[in-house]
This record gives structure tokens, C-alpha cells and sequence, in this order.
């Protein structure tokens, strides 16, 4: 695609994707065709060190062309800001559909199972290693499809044929392979570990440890075989256990190949009605209400009983009072940013038009299942989630682009920030809760406990 398609035509929406290490993510929609695609924008300004980053990933991005790993389409540079243009995966990150303590239906994760490896296979026969496999970094795409993104940490391990063995500990902690923290490390099985981690997520909805080092306790019980009784391995099934044991061998010389782990007997079974594509109906909202069914009928039947667990106390509040959030939050109305026909990069400048979210454009907005409709009106709605997060102790302000940013920090003490946005939605109020930074699954406990306490203005949400 030619730069200039990126600015002519193309609506850029306030509706922010997501956040990453230097700038938000937007979507940008074509005005006659309706093409969607991401933007990461990124604010060289704010984050000086980013060119070489961001000339890194593109690097690396730019090379790969595979189904289960989202397309680069090309980037604008100006001297402060750069655009990076990506294929749109309007169905969110895979922790969004990870229900907290329980899962997903194993049919659903051996799909996702199957499109992770059939990336990573391409990726790492191109030499490439992704480095941050992790649910936060895994799309889901309007079919309901596995996206590998975020090239960010990514690195080449083989040259010309030539493999190298890597240095740098990089990832995301309770997906690193142990190893990665002694160094020097294999990048393919390293990898692989992730993809592990991410199994017995999506099995069991549970971190099976906040870091692979020799103090953890889970880890080391894990590393001397003293671990069958307890979660999360007591939710697995014998032979998804066995597939767990050998991704996640300590010793990563035997640990299992992508085409090992391929041919493990779960991975071949047949679970019937539980695969991802009957699931679609053409729709993904639909996806998302049928994938939460689902995996509520099969907690049911054949999944031990959720374990319930506190949350650790937070960090003290420093806020906005309630009246001032409501003002803050009225007066930066949702906008749609537009860009204009450049003939000169001067000429490149971000108009502003009013533009709200309104059901009419609803569905452009990404996929979630951290949302749901209230009844009650904007300022009430506002007063309930404030005072909810009061007694939940987290910190939030109203302060910033409309939405409250919520801080507290996970179970593991891991700091973790979210924001909510208040959409009304012609008259209709919708709560859109979104990960800024942090484990996706434990955000997912801390809006499950929002929305719980919400539970009585919580209204008609059928048509999320
Ligand atoms: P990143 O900068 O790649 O870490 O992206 C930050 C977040 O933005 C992700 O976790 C997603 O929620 C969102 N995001 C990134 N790329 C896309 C995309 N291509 N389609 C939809 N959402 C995206």
C-alpha cells in the first residue's frame, strides 16, 4: 500500500485498541470501503529511545507474511510522531477469552493452540524468535482466528542458516523459560516454553507461577514433580497434563518440538463441537457471547470448581472527587480524528470533528468481553464505578481522554493499570474496561469483582 492511502480517506476513531510500550493503537477506517486497519501510533516526543526500537520491529515484521500473524501494511514517519499501519483484529487479545480460574472449552484452546504453533513454526523457519508469547500479545481476528502481534522483543537467531545462541533477558515473567534468566538460551524452545504457559492458561484460566526462577515456590515444586495435587495442574485431564509436562520440561534439549507437540495425542483429539469455527456465526459478538456460554457448560460438566482468591490490598488513593470526574469526563467528548489530503507532510495535520460512539458504530469498536450496558444514566453510572473502586481500594483518576484509569497491582504485587471508558451510547450507557498495562488475566479478576459489585445496575447486555 502506497503511504498516501493512509491518509487520504482513512478516519482515524478515538476508540483506543490498545496501549503499547510507546503509544496507543487506534483503528482507522476507510470511508467508502469501510477497510479496517490498526495504527500504532507512536510519540517519539514522549519516548525518545523508540526509533530504534520501532525501526527494529518493523524490521523484522516487514519480513513475515503468514495467516496467524498480523500483516504489516507500512508506516509514516514525521519528526514526532510515526504511524505504524497493521491488519485489524477486531476480536481483542486471547486473554479476553480466558475466564479467570477456569479457562476455556479444551476444543476452543487446542484451535488456538494449533494457529500459535502454525505462526511460531513459520516465524522461527524464517530464524525469527518472538521472545513475548504471551495472551496479551495473541489477536483474535473476526473469524475468531489466532493472530501472533508485537514484534517489539523479537529477534533473528539464524542467519544464513547459521544459529546463535541469545543473551538478553527479555519476555514477560511468568512466560519465561527458565533458562532465559540464566542465559545464554536457545531461541526456539524458549519460545515453545511460552506457548506452554499460554496452554495451561487457556486450560485452566491460572498463572501456574509469577516467574520460572529458583525462589518460586510453585515453580520449584513444579522443577521436583511435587505438584499433582494442586492447581492449576489439578484442573488438567491426564493427557493435556502429559502435553504440559513436556512443553514445560525444565531441561529445554527435551523439551518438545512444535511438530512434537503437534502430534501429542491432545492435540489430535477430537473435541467435537467445542472448535472455534462452529462457534462462529458470522458475527463475533455473537463469538464472544457463545465462547462465555460455553465455557460455562463445560465448567460445569467436566471442570473442578473455580478456586476463589483474594486480591492483595492497594495502593493508597489519590482522586478526583466524583462531580469532577462527571465534568472531566463530559468535556472530552468521544472525537474522531480525521486525517486530511496531504500534498506537503506540512500539510499532514489531525483534524478533530465530533464524532461519539454511538450504536450506530458500535461494532467498529474491537471486540471485548470486559464490557456491559447499566442502567443507569451517565453521571449515576459514573458515581456507581467510582464508589466501587473506592471500596475496592484502587486508585483511579477521571483526568485523562475521557476515561477513568484505574491503578492497583495484581496478585503477584505486579503493578497493573486499566482504564474504563463511559460510552453513551444514544441514551444507552455502556462500562468498556480495557488492560493499559499488566497481566491480562488478573485484569480480567479485577473486573469480574467491578462488575460484581456493579451487579444491581448491570442492564440488558444481549447484545454485547
Ligand atoms: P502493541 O503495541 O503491539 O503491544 O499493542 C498494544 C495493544 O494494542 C494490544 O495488546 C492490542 O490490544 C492492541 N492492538 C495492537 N495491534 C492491534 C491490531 N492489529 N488489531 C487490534 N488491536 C491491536
Amino acid at each position: 500500500m502506497q503511504t498516501t492511502a493512509f491518509v487520504e480517506d482513512w478516519l482515524c476513531y478515538d476508540t483506543t485498541l490498545g496501549e503499547g510500550a510507546y503509544g496507543e493503537v487506534k483503528l482507522l477506517i476507510h470511508k467508502k470501503t469501510e477497510e479496517k486497519i490498526a495504527c500504532k501510533i507512536i510519540n517519539h516526543r514522549k519516548y525518545k529511545n523508540a526509533s530504534s526500537n520501532i525501526n527494529r520491529e518493523v524490521t523484522i515484521h516487514k519480513m513475515l507474511d503468514h495467516e496467524n500473524i498480523i500483516k504489516y501494511y507500512g508506516r509514516r514517519q514525521e519528526p514526532l510522531k510515526e504511524y505504524i499501519f497493521l491488519e485489524y483484529a477486531a476480536g481483542g487479545e486471547l486473554f479476553q477469552q480466558i475466564e479467570p480460574d477456569t479457562g476455556m472449552p479444551s476444543g476452543m484452546a487446542q484451535t488456538f493452540m494449533k494457529q500459535l504453533l502454525f505462526g511460531l513454526s513459520y516465524l522461527h523457519s524464517k530464524g525469527i524468535a518472538h521472545r513475548d508469547i504471551k495472551p496479551e500479545n495473541l489477536l483474535i481476528d473476526s473469524d475468531g482466528n489466532l493472530k501472533i502481534s508485537d514484534f517489539g522483543l523479537a529477534t533473528l537467531f539464524r542467519f544464513k542458516g547459521k544459529e546463535r545462541l541469545l543473551d538478553k533477558k527479555c519476555g514477560t515473567k511468568p512466560y519465561l523459560a527458565p533458562e532465559v534468566l540464566l542465559r545464554p538460551y536457545r531461541a526456539q524452545p524458549a519460545d515453545i516454553w511460552s506457548c506452554g504457559i499460554v496452554f495451561v492458561t487457556m486450560l485452566t484460566g491460572e498463572l501456574p507461577w509469577s516467574e520460572p526462577g529458583e525462589k518460586n515456590k510453585e515453580f520449584m515444586k513444579w522443577k521436583t514433580d511435587m505438584y499433582l495435587s494442586e492447581t492449576p495442574w489439578s484442573k488438567l485431564g491426564n493427557t493435556a497434563l502429559s502435553l504440559a509436562r513436556q512443553i514445560l520440561n525444565v531441561d529445554d534439549k527435551k523439551r518438545l518440538t512444535i511438530t512434537q507437540i503437534e502430534n501429542h495425542p491432545w492435540m489430535r483429539f477430537n473435541f467435537g463441537s467445542d472448535k472455534v469455527s462452529d462457534q462462529v456465526d458470522g458475527t463475533s459478538e455473537n463469538l464472544a457471547k457463545r465462547w462465555n456460554s460455553m465455557v460455562e457448560s463445560e465448567t460445569r460438566h467436566n471442570r473442578e470448581t473455580p478456586t476463589v482468591t483474594l486480591s492483595q490490598p492497594t495502593i493508597s488513593n489519590t482522586r478526583l472527587s466524583i462531580m469532577q470526574a462527571v465534568d472531566c469526563l463530559r468535556n472530552t467528548t468521544k472525537n474522531q480524528l480525521c486525517f486530511s489530503q496531504p500534498t506537503h507532510n506540512d500539510d499532514l495535520m489531525l483534524q478533530f470533528t465530533e464524532s461519539p460512539v454511538t450504536r450506530d458504530n458500535f461494532h467498529n469498536m474491537v471486540k471485548r468481553m470486559t464490557r456491559f450496558y447499566v442502567k443507569t444514566n451517565f453521571e449515576k453510572s459514573l458515581e456507581s464505578l467510582c464508589s466501587a473502586l473506592d471500596s475496592l481500594h484502587y486508585t483511579w483518576n477521571a483526568a485523562f481522554k475521557g476515561a477513568v484509569s484505574v491503578t492497583t497491582v495484581d496478585e503477584h504485587k505486579n503493578p497493573l493499570t486499566f482504564k474504563a471508558n463511559i460510552y453513551d451510547m444514544d441514551g444507552k450507557i455502556l462500562l468498556d474496561f480495557r488492560l493499559s498495562k499488566g497481566c491480562g488475566l488478573e485484569f480480567k479478576k479485577k473486573f469480574l469483582k467491578i462488575k460484581k459489585y456493579l451487579e444491581d445496575i448491570i442492564g440488558d447486555c444481549s447484545d454485547l
